[in-house]
């Protein structure tokens, strides 16, 4: 199985928090989406051979492209791969990108599922997150989105954010459940360097991050999301039954995906590649037929970290049968001899051949994963 995975690298403002790839310059929409398109085109034989099961424009900010704009790249899609398979065709898209004519537009397109960028339904979060959109334009890209038939929605929420009271989430987690998304990916703030947030987090003029406050509020989210009938299938994300993201679970799984687009990573089982993070340069080398492409083969011990990693942050955990079978009984007994103060502390489980992460420790699931990291 494999996937896609294309990255519009455009957003009408930056979120003081952000340090994903985007520029606010908006007048290459056109050309970068023709580049895009060629750069599928010039890359499809990767995927030759191999079922497309999810397609996902991510971003940046996706729903900024008009639907001229769009449809370039849809039909290239169309035109150059073997659709019949995807089975979930994602796009993420901001509040205030949602109108009536642009679901109107998406509803005759491939697309079947989306993500909305919500974050906060506070008003005073929203600002400080310099989000260009406001709560009643979260609230009626909600309302619309149901009204077009849409029935696989996902929601970002962010929480542990400075000022944010327990009372305020509990409100927030409430207001996102009262329009019953079938999908939430609930994200703790992290202070990325170089961001507007670290640096008005060390010029003192924004409180630091508590992590305790956060991890209480990753408690709330989990008791009210799985009291609501939501699977907690991955640390960041719950689902309904049957509304799994699947490319972001295919993605934890270890299969194959495509990224085109600047920035824009990509993984075949040996190797992982990205694509430059610079607009005019991408754009520039995708006319001149070259891929602007940074390449790095991955040796056993990276895959068998991120096979930890990853699959300690899900619901299914290590499976230590298909673990041995990939890397070998020397790796799994380490790993076992290496887990045994993690379960003895209560942290980890060890259920039939499966190595999970305790309900207690789930906050923790990185700084545990990173401890059975093997090197060579
Ligand atoms: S809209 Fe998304 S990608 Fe764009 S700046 Fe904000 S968080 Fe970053």
């Amino acid at each position: 199985m494999a996937g896609i995975y294309i990255h519009i690298p455009f957003c009408k403002k930056a979120c003081y928090y952000c340090n994903f790839h985007f520029s606010t310059t908006l007048h290459h929409k056109l050309s970068l989406c023709e580049a895009i398109s060629k750069e599928l085109i010039l890359r499809k034989d990767e995927l030759s051979g191999q079922i497309i099961e999810s397609i996902y424009f991510g971003g940046g900010t996706p729903s900024i492209l008009l639907p001229e704009e769009l449809s370039i790249i849809l039909d290239t899609l169309k035109n150059h791969f073997d659709l019949s398979f995807v089975r979930e065709f994602t796009l993420e898209a901001n509040p205030d990108d949602i109108t009536e004519a642009y679901l109107e537009y998406l509803k005759g397109s491939p697309i079947n599922r989306l993500s909305l960028g919500i974050q906060s339904f506070l008003a005073q979060d929203l600002a400080w997150m310099n989000r260009a959109h406001d709560v009643s334009q979260a609230k009626n890209a909600l309302s619309l989105v149901k009204k077009h038939g849409f029935n696989s929605i996902s929601l970002d929420l962010m929480y542990g954010l400075p000022n944010l009271s327990h009372e305020d989430w509990i409100a927030n987690i409430a207001t996102a459940l009262s329009y019953s998304p079938e999908h939430i990916s609930a994200y703790c703030l992290t202070i990325e360097p170089k961001t507007a947030m670290a640096n008005a987090i060390e010029k003192g003029k924004m409180p630091p991050i508590e992590e305790e406050i956060a991890e209480v509020q990753f408690k709330i989210l989990r008791e009210m999301l799985l009291k609501a009938g939501y699977i907690h299938y991955e640390i960041s994300n719950f689902a309904k039954p049957e509304k799994l993201a699947l490319h972001n679970t295919n993605y934890w799984r270890g299969e194959n995906y495509l990224g085109v687009g600047p920035a824009a990573h990509s993984f075949n089982g040996n190797q992982r590649s990205w694509n430059i993070a610079n607009n005019p340069q991408y754009l520039k080398s995708i006319q001149h037929n070259e891929l602007p492409l940074t390449t790095e083969v991955l040796t056993e011990s990276n895959k068998f970290n991120e096979y930890i990693m990853t699959s300690l942050r899900t619901v299914w955990g290590i499976n230590l049968d298909i673990l041995e079978k990939r890397f070998g009984s020397n790796r799994k007994n380490k790993l076992l001899h290496e887990a045994e103060n993690l379960i003895k502390e209560g942290k980890l489980l060890l259920v039939e051949d499966k190595l999970r992460i305790a309900e207690n420790a789930l906050f923790y699931a990185d700084g545990i994963a990173s401890d059975l990291f093997q090197l060579g």
